[in-house]
């Protein structure tokens, strides 16, 4: 039982889902379903984001919540940090994981975090400097996310020359790694595929190992077995697809972590994750968010009949 799973599901539903919509939802709350994620045996889970308060009030407790995932044990505690002032907030937190988001798309980098590629690219050595002072041992690892890496809203489809360009400097200013991030929901299986391959050329396979995927069109799952195809271990998703998409009515927002985590587990490649468990933790979201949508269709249907007996004789 102690072998390590075939993927590693990131659940991203305390900061991607619950930036996304309106209600805040309490520190107690928060803290109570990032405790029963990671009971069902989640081992990574970005439970909030650096940002400023005013910008986003719903992640205002990151530290707070930070600083309780830390006493779980074997939990990796990821943040996202959109620049050196996140980040130095999360180090003082104490986190092991940091994403920062950098928008291929320069308007959409502009619009969202009011800089330039140029300006990205110093925080982010400013990022790996803060980290560097740390001791050995107690430095985080640091993704660098190529976030509207499938197309922008704004700008359309980016050129791949421009993404692995980008995706070369992030490396090169000091990520770990950088991942692939469908924040538009524009991805599809062929498009999976060929950035994977294009991304690995400049950065080499062992630093692209994770994507972030929307369920926006309807595509995640295809496009998260397409990605488990070319060899990607890391997943984002969320519970219950919270968040949605304002452009899309009937469309959850992140992959549904359920859906995900059955589709592995149902083709027999393992996530380590208790699925009736994970089901069963729905629950605390419901009653912390009762006028939010929860999505899924496993959730809905059940588990299929002899789930469990298939996977064993598997
Ligand atoms: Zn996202």
């Amino acid at each position: 039982m102690t072998t390590t799973p075939d993927v590693l599901i990131s659940e991203v539903g305390p900061r991607d889902g619950l930036q996304s919509i309106s209600p805040i939802m309490a520190t107690a709350d928060k803290q109570r379903w990032v405790a029963a994620l990671a009971g069902c045996g989640i081992r990574e889970i970005e439970v909030g984001s650096f940002v400023p308060a005013k910008i986003l009030p719903q992640l205002a407790d990151t530290a707070e919540v930070v600083a309780f995932a830390n006493t779980l044990p074997d939990l990796e505690v990821a943040v996202l940090v959109p620049n050196l002032r996140g980040a130095q907030n999360a180090l003082a937190a104490g986190v092991d994981k940091m994403t920062v988001p950098l928008s291929v798309s320069e308007t959409h980098s502009l619009r969202n975090v009011r800089r330039t590629h140029a300006q990205m690219f110093d925080e982010v050595r400013g990022i790996r400097a803060a980290i560097d002072a740390l001791p050995e041992g107690e430095r985080p690892h640091l993704e660098g996310s190529l976030s509207t890496v499938f197309g922008c809203t704004l700008e359309g489809a980016i050129p791949e020359a421009q993404i692995l360009t980008i995706a070369e400097t992030l490396m090169a200013c000091g990520c770990d790694e950088v991942g692939l991030s469908d924040t538009t929901g524009y991805a599809d299986p062929a498009a999976v595929r060929r950035l994977v391959a294009a991304v690995r050329g400049v950065v080499g396979e062992a630093a692209l190992t994770g994507i972030h995927l929307h369920n926006t069109r309807g595509l995640g799952l295809a496009n998260a077995l397409a990605a488990f195809e070319t060899g990607l271990t890391t997943f984002d998703a969320s519970m219950g697809g919270i968040g949605g998409c304002p452009f899309a009515p009937g469309a959850s927002g992140n992959i549904v972590t359920e859906d995900l985590v059955f589709m592995f587990e149902a083709m027999g490649v393992s996530t380590g994750i208790d699925l009736d468990a994970l089901l069963g933790v729905r629950e605390i979201l419901r009653e912390a968010l009762p006028d939010e949508p929860l999505y899924g269709f496993t959730p809905d249907a059940g588990l299929p009949l002899g789930f469990h007996d298939l996977r064993r004789s598997a």
